[in-house]
């Protein structure tokens, strides 16, 4: 979401005339997008800011900018945190930038906008050799999981017109992008109880039909969908869509039921066994990933084993550990933070470990199979060395040229390792996406 907010930010002031550079020292304006969702990240971003800070002594002008999340949720403390900070601006307000820029002086936009600016997205320019994009479908949410920050800082949910969606899609089709992946905190979600169900089907599957036929797109991936609106006819929708990946990342965030019910995730481990299972029977080579937190205060050693279980059982190939930490704002902050950092670190090495070998073996059934992998740019690898991702997720190195950027190739597996494949182009399955 914030990569695609970034994005949506350069278009913004490429079009109010600035440059982007590439050196850091170069600028005339930083901005930090931030993230509130760890503690580690916003300490991260402070720490940046007072580095920056210092180029105010050679260059009066340079203007700093703290946008995102944690601006929304730290507001005016900020600028007590670090004086040197020219402007704050949340997420529903990022469409102001450019003309807080035009101003002097501190800034501070956060809260509602007087409105609403749904269709903002739009106005993107796509950066060279791009073939893939997000496409934001909605923003902020109505859930309250005790420990998230999210709805505090992004509202409540709001869904961006079908048909903006739509010629958003046909615009990215047009200008080469093949892959999109559409974003809303729960993406399922789309359209709650504001657009009808149509002949059994949820709006945002309706969305999904209507994207699967645009010529140019090539792939449609989504997220991330929460584990109570994951319907039978999205399980349907991965079935008969041609160009919806198989690959879900479904987040469950804990196995115990009793840390969920805490958590005020509105699901049981038994309802994620059941997604799972549907998943697999309609699309047998899905590829299905995860979030965990580990440490949420309460949580036993005997509520942990039933996260390894769920996670042994339902067999993810990926997944994202965090250990828990308190954010302000949350109804969780007002908990005992009373599972210790050892143990926290602890619980998340055994589910590290537990990861890396699903994913292990995960990528060993690919060994010697010819996969299509849509080739995104170069790898940190040599200059021949390219990388590019398989439908269901997996990162493939392979040797090509930067004019395959784009392409969808069909790459022989000959090795893998936990986190990538590494194969041999055979053919060119279809040329240009
Ligand atoms: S579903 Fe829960 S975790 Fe996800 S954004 Fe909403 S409140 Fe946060």
């Amino acid at each position: 979401m914030n990569e695609r907010d970034s994005e949506m930010i350069s278009s913004q002031l490429q079009y109010a005339g600035y440059e982007l550079t590439d050196n850091e020292k170069m600028a005339d304006v930083v901005i930090l997008n931030t993230c509130s969702v760890r503690e580690q990240a916003e300490i991260k971003a402070l720490g940046k800011a007072g580095y920056l800070a210092r180029r105010k002594r050679t260059n009066p002008n340079f203007k700093i900018g703290i946008l995102g999340c944690m601006a929304e949720n730290l507001g005016e403390k900020l600028f007590k945190l670090n004086g040197a900070i020219d402007f704050v601006i949340g997420p529903k307000r990022l469409h102001e930038l450019a003309s807080v820029l035009e101003g002097n002086g501190q800034s501070l936009c956060i809260g509602d906008p007087k409105e609403q600016h749904l269709s903002r997205d739009f106005d993107r320019k796509l950066g060279k050799n791009k073939c893939t994009a997000f496409l934001s479908i909605m923003h902020g949410c109505n859930m309250r999981c005790s420990y998230c920050v999210v709805p505090r800082t992004r509202g409540n949910e709001q869904y961006r017109p079908m048909e903006d969606i739509v010629g958003e899609a046909k615009f990215l089709a047009e200008n080469g992008i093949g892959e999109i992946t559409l974003l809303g905190q729960i993406v399922n979600n789309y359209g709650g109880r504001l657009m009808p169900t149509v002949d059994g089907k949820t709006p945002f599957v309706q969305l999904l039909e209507r994207l699967d036929v645009l010529p140019g797109i090539e792939r449609i991936r989504y997220m991330s969908p929460h584990p109570q609106n994951f319907s039978d006819d999205l399980i349907l929708a991965h079935k008969n869509l041609s160009k919806l990946c198989p690959s879900v990342h479904l987040p469950i965030q804990s196995g115990s039921n009793r840390i969920l019910a805490a958590m005020k995730r509105p699901y049981t481990s038994g309802r994620i066994l059941t997604i799972v299972e549907k998943l697999r029977k309609a699309v047998p080579n899905v590829g299905i990933s995860t979030d965990i937190i580990v440490g949420y205060p309460g949580e036993t050693e005997e509520d942990f084993e039933e996260t390894v279980s769920l996670f042994d059982t339902a067999k993810f190939n990926m997944a994202f550990i965090f250990k828990y930490s308190p954010r302000e704002g949350t109804r969780s902050a007002e908990l005992i933070d009373d599972v210790k950092e050892s143990e926290k670190e602890r619980r998340n090495q055994i589910l590290l470990q537990r990861v890396q070998e699903a994913s292990r073996h995960y990528h060993q059934r690919f060994l010697g199979k010819t996969v299509e992998v849509l080739v995104e740019g170069h790898a940190r690898r040599g200059a021949d060395t390219m990388f590019g991702w398989t439908p269901n997720h997996c990162k493939v190195l392979f040797k090509a040229s930067e004019n395959d950027i784009g392409k969808i190739l069909s790459i022989q597996i000959d090795s893998s390792t936990t986190s990538i494949l590494s194969g041999t182009v055979t053919e060119n399955a279809q040329g240009k996406v």
